[in-house]
């Protein structure tokens, strides 16, 4: 399930332990080391899948999961239903890691549309 050389299989895996702030049967929640708002977490499968469309693709129960998962962690942050979750994916669009994240935003005002 995990791949060689995949960063973000080390967090799954704890050989490197992030600042984790949530956890489930199949996803890992943890804060972006690079935050891009007040609350900026991302929300991983252990499974190792590229992209959102693979994670759906591989197990609907998975992706409910990890939403559910974000959800559940925005309302740890007190972020009270205004928040934004964001799948990139591909290079072009901003994809840099590439075992598919859900990037949880709140704290501040969001722009639309994002560049
Ligand atoms: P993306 O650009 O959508 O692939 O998002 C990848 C995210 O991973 C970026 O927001 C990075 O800041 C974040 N990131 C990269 N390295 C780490 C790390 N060591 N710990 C936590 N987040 C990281």
């Amino acid at each position: 399930m995990s791949s060689a050389n995949c960063l973000f299989c080390t967090f799954v895996s704890r050989d490197i332990e992030p600042d984790v702030v949530g956890e489930t049967e199949h996803s890992l929640a943890f804060r972006d080391v690079n935050a891009q708002a007040p609350t900026h977490v991302l929300v991983v499968p252990k499974r190792h899948v590229a992209n959102a469309g693979e994670l759906a693709e591989a197990s609907a129960e998975e992706l409910q999961d990890l939403v559910l998962l974000a959800r559940s962690v925005a309302e740890d942050e007190g972020l009270v239903g205004d928040y934004r979750l964001v799948f990139n994916t591909g290079a072009g669009a901003g994809q840099s890691v590439f075992h598919a994240h859900l990037h949880l935003l709140g704290g501040r005002a969001m722009k639309w549309p994002p560049g």
